[in-house]
């Protein structure tokens, strides 16, 4: 019932004809076929969704849009500890293989998928190029989790009693003003690096 995705597709093809790839990558296909991916995150959690419409239009620009929607497993960058997080790409991509299509492209408000020489890929690479693209940065708990799993790590960064006490302490020591803005900037620069020295003990 439920198709493979390709591994090898025409995109003039696939545009020309207008071509709806729909369907599930489950966990063993995730694993095996996204390696990019996996490496990027704790874990997958399969079911990665997609809806790809591939498609010209009247400048001959080759397309596809569409969405991919997954959850993946990322460990938490504040509290150490492994969340889960629902991605979804909103997909606008032209395929060029040169400089003037890329301009077209561009110009027509797509993002870019180059195949120079080829007219042959792996629609897989594009799927987890845009869940890629989709990952945070510095992954952390969502703000409405935080007081859950982050509770730790409110109290140290976030809670400004702390740092009031911090500075009544100061006060009386001979720290003036100037070393205080320091020490708290080194602070905010540096977080993760405290968290981690706080874990390992
Ligand atoms: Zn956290």
């Amino acid at each position: 019932m439920k198709e493979r995705i390709p591994q090898r597709i025409d995109y003039h093809r696939y545009t020309e004809q207008g071509v709806k790839l729909d369907g599930i990558m489950s966990k063993t296909e995730c694993d095996k076929d996204l390696p990019r991916l996996n490496e990027a995150i704790i874990d997958n959690t399969g079911d990665i969704h997609y809806h790809l419409a591939f498609d010209t239009d009247v400048l001959g620009n080759r397309y596809v849009t569409g969405q991919v929607k997954a959850q993946v497993v990322l460990q938490c960058q504040r509290c150490m500890d492994d969340f889960k997080l629902d991605l979804k790409c909103d997909i606008s991509i032209a395929f060029v293989k040169n400089e003037f299509e890329q301009n077209q492209a561009e110009d027509s408000g797509y993002d870019i998928f180059w195949l120079e020489t080829k007219q042959l890929f792996d629609p897989r690479v594009l799927i987890e190029d845009e869940l890629l693209l989709a990952l945070p940065q510095i992954p952390m708990h969502l703000e409405s989790e935080i007081g859950l799993a982050c509770d730790v790590t409110v109290q140290i960064i976030g809670d400004k009693s702390n740092l009031t006490e911090e500075s009544h302490i100061n006060t009386d020591d001979t720290m003036t003003g100037d070393t205080m803005n320091s020490a708290e900037q080194n602070d905010k620069e540096n977080p993760f690096a405290i968290l981690k020295q706080l874990k390992n003990k």
